[in-house]
């Protein structure tokens, strides 16, 4: 196993060495996406130089190479997630598209009217929009757990909602917007005893830690290849292979058939019968060496760090009577987001940019609980484990400047 140590890591990532604004660069916009270590870099280098084709159908010697090779990343993607079988991961463009096959395949073939369908009010919208778009097809109800004023499920709310009505919950296991964990573990057990079929949106929980779907215990886990410090354009959806099996196809095209007749066309099996089409293969390749790369070291000690600079970051926002944290909860990812009172979002985030510090600013594509707390928006500093604490003091140095032209 490699030591973790923050010099050596940061050499393995080109693009942060670099100047922006003539300043040296300060990325904390990973829950947006992740910056690529050269070995992801690399792979899509040496697949497009060397063995780029097309899977599963060439009779030639490239052909095998690139399929083998795909084939062996969905591998190490099962073994990222504990899958049971390689089968049941299903590669998608990314954590939307995951969502989104499993509303189609799975909701419009098993939902009807009186169905119920529940989520979070901190959702991001992609695991909002898919579900209202099969309400509105199927007849069945949309239901919302309730979150507090500290940024937690209300559990409560969420085992009063459950009922035998309820055909799937779908709940993001770590908020993009406010940090949040939740208790995805309980929320699948209970869900289960009331008869439920669970997913879960991993988009922010696999960039931090090891996801285990067999202890987990849900049904669906969907994730997007470039938050885990892979390239974008590749996802991955994990299905139990009883639940993938009952599924209809997302899409069709080449490689989800078995035969076609103009009477009638028999599916592929598994996974393959929701792979429509040429896959991003190289994506998916390139997934797996940063996969690879997070696997050399205990990821216990990366997740630490990010909690380390999480804490630095509070305890300093926390004696600025000018910050209002958003999303206090108690069991928080490396997620900072604020608004400094008096000051919108978007200025802060221009006038931190200025001085090379890059964040996120606006609702985060989590429009309802931006109205819950009554906020446009917040202004939004989230870690990698390359983050530094000298990065922490920029990012607050920034701030404090930026104070002088808004406050
Ligand atoms: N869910 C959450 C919690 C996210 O943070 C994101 C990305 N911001 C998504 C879903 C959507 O991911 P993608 O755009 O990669 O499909």
């Amino acid at each position: 196993q490699r030591r973790f140590d923050l010099a050596e890591v940061r050499a393995d990532f080109p693009i942060l060495h670099q100047q922006v604004k003539s300043k040296p660069l300060v990325y904390l916009d990973n829950a947006a996406t992740t910056q690529k270590p050269r070995c992801v870099i690399e792979t899509l280098n040496r697949y497009y130089s060397t063995i780029n084709s097309n899977v599963h159908r060439g009779a030639h010697t490239l052909s095998d190479l690139a399929t083998r090779e795909f084939e062996s990343a969905r591998e190490t993607v099962q073994r990222f997630l504990n899958a049971a079988h390689s089968h049941e991961i299903i590669w998608t463009r990314g954590t939307t598209e995951s969502i989104n096959l499993v509303a189609h395949s799975f909701g419009l073939s098993q939902l009807g009217k009186g169905d119920e369908i529940l989520i979070t009010a901190m959702e991001h919208h992609s695991n909002i929009v898919p579900w209202q778009l099969l309400a509105q097809q199927t007849g069945a109800t949309l239901k919302v757990i309730p979150v507090t004023s500290d940024a937690e499920l209300d559990m409560d709310a969420f085992e009063k909602r459950l009922s035998e009505n309820t055909k799937l919950v779908s709940v993001v296991h770590v908020s993009n917007a406010l940090g949040t964990i939740n208790p995805v573990k309980t929320i699948t057990q209970k869900a289960h005893q009331a008869g439920a079929v669970v997913l879960l949106d991993g988009a922010q929980a696999t960039p931090h830690w090891d996801v285990d779907v067999q202890d987990l215990d849900c049904d669906f886990y969907a994730f997007s290849g470039h938050k885990v410090f892979g390239p974008t354009g590749i996802g991955v959806l994990y299905g139990k292979t009883t639940l993938l099996e009952k599924m209809t196809p997302y899409q069709g095209g080449g490689e989800m058939i078995e035969r076609v007749t103009f009477e009638k066309t028999t599916f592929n099996t598994l996974p393959y019968k929701f792979e429509a089409g040429t896959p991003n293969i190289g994506g998916a390749i390139a997934l797996a060496s940063a996969i690879d790369y997070l696997k050399q070291f205990d990821r216990n000690l990366l997740v630490a760090h990010e909690q380390n600079l999480l804490q630095a970051t509070l305890e300093r926002a926390a004696a600025d009577p000018t910050i209002q944290l958003i999303g206090k909860a108690r069991d928080k990812a490396g997620v900072f987001s604020f608004l400094l009172k008096g000051a919108h979002p978007h200025d802060l985030g221009t006038l931190l940019d200025q001085q090379g510090v890059a964040v996120r600013t606006g609702h985060h594509c989590a429009m309802p609980i931006m109205d819950q707390f009554a906020i446009p928006g917040t202004v939004r500093a989230s870690f990698a484990f390359y983050n530094t604490l000298q990065e922490v003091d920029r990012f607050f140095v920034a701030l404090e400047k930026a104070k002088t032209f808004l406050l």
